[in-house]
């Protein structure tokens, strides 16, 4: 048993305790939570100044790109990104040391499970023994106009699958870049197995020019790998076309959203009842210099959960510093980002029954935040993390 005490502490779900205590077993299990200790100050109580916070829970990363930390420059719009991307995973070797790198330092960064798009098993060694909780999201994508493969992109996907002895499941990469064909046998595998989707979502503008009227830049971009008139527009947006495919048995990640319009929001919540808005601003920030409008999303009830994405287009992978870009963009309360980085994103992955609050019986891992602002409760230029379970 130890004995854990702090000047504050934010189970997440249920009230703020001052100058309480945790308790915990040798497995980081919460045995017990004591409000307003007197002996909190006592030798066998570990005492520390700040807050305690769950541990965070980050709902999209490709941890198999952290080896392209700053290799692609920021600021390319999504188009220039993914020239990049290609072109770098065409010519330099995936780095395991950088990977073993960023699983480190995720989990000294107080971050206990993340979800996690990969194509490849470059990751799966590295991720079978973290002490990160992982959710491989399988990523399929095709050649548009590609249609006639996919019965095989999705057997080889699940065949990756079928080798992680971990959890995980089937994703679509994108709208743009998965036919009807594929994304129907995505959809069904999902509902039989009522198992979490994720996808990216209205990541740059030109994604709605590109389904409503087949011009725009990504189209453009796009163009020389298409089949002559293989692409038909749908003529609503990305969002209009690809949810209806899903029902709603299993939670839906939608990642990014930086150009969803309130009317979208409203479409895919009357559509789909376990969405999960996966806000990634960091790498929005990086890639399109734009941050999805949060307070729509907040007004409209959704239920918002953080993610890095990956150092290819992020300079950290630290939920922590995606909780303060929105809080210096955005006015929201750091109770309020805190359950987005917790139970929120716990729930997306369905793990909240072990993460995302401390609570008798749960796993959640333990955060200390120094140097925040106590009066206001606000992170600070001068805030860090110490891991402490
Ligand atoms: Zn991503």
């Amino acid at each position: 048993m130890k004995k854990i005490g702090a000047e504050l502490i934010l189970p997440v779900e249920g009230e703020p305790i001052r100058n309480g205590v945790i308790v915990i077993n040798g497995k980081s299990e919460i045995i017990d939570i004591q409000r307003e200790s007197k002996n909190i100050k006592s030798s066998d109580v570990q005492y520390y100044e700040g807050v305690i916070v769950p541990g965070f829970v980050n709902t999209h990363n490709h941890l198999e790109y952290s080896y392209v930390k700053g290799l692609i420059e920021p600021g390319q719009g999504l188009p220039g990104f993914i020239r990049s991307i290609v072109k770098i995973k065409q010519n330099i070797p995936a780095d395991k040391a950088a990977i073993e790198r960023a699983d480190k330092e995720m989990y000294e960064l107080g971050t206990v499970a993340v979800g996690d798009q990969t194509n490849t098993l470059i990751t799966k060694e590295i991720k079978s023994r973290s002490k990160i909780y992982y959710h491989s999201f399988i990523e399929v994508y095709e050649a548009i106009g590609e249609i006639n493969s996919a019965e095989t992109d999705f057997q080889h996907a699940k065949t990756y699958l079928a080798s992680y002895d971990y959890q995980g499941s089937i994703t679509p990469h994108a709208p743009y870049s998965v036919g009807p064909e594929l994304l129907k046998l995505i959809a069904e595998e999902a509902f039989i197995k009522r198992t979490p989707v994720s996808i990216h979502n209205q990541e740059t503008e030109s994604e709605l020019d590109m389904f409503m009227y087949g011009k725009g830049e990504l189209f453009e971009f796009f163009r020389n790998m298409l089949k002559p008139q293989s692409w038909i527009p749908s003529g609503t947006s990305s969002l209009e076309w690809y949810l209806p495919f899903f029902r709603g048995s299993h939670n839906l990640l939608l990642i990014h959203n930086t150009y969803t319009q309130p009317k979208d929001i409203m479409f895919a919540m009357n559509m789909h009842t376990r969405l999960f808005w996966s806000m990634c601003p960091g790498s929005n920030l990086y890639i399109e210099n734009r941050l999805p409008h949060i307070p729509w999303f907040q007004k409209m009830g959704c239920t918002i959960c953080l993610g890095t994405d990956s150092y290819a287009s992020n300079t950290s992978l630290s939920i922590l510093r995606e909780m303060q870009i929105l809080q210096e963009n955005f006015e929201i309360e750091f109770k309020e980002l805190l359950q987005w980085a917790t139970i929120n994103g716990a729930r997306a992955l369905d793990i909240d029954h072990i993460f995302g609050s401390i609570k008798p019986g749960k796993r959640p891992g333990l955060v200390l935040l120094r140097g925040m602002d106590l009066d206001q409760l606000i992170i600070t230029p001068e805030t860090d993390i110490i891991r402490l379970a």
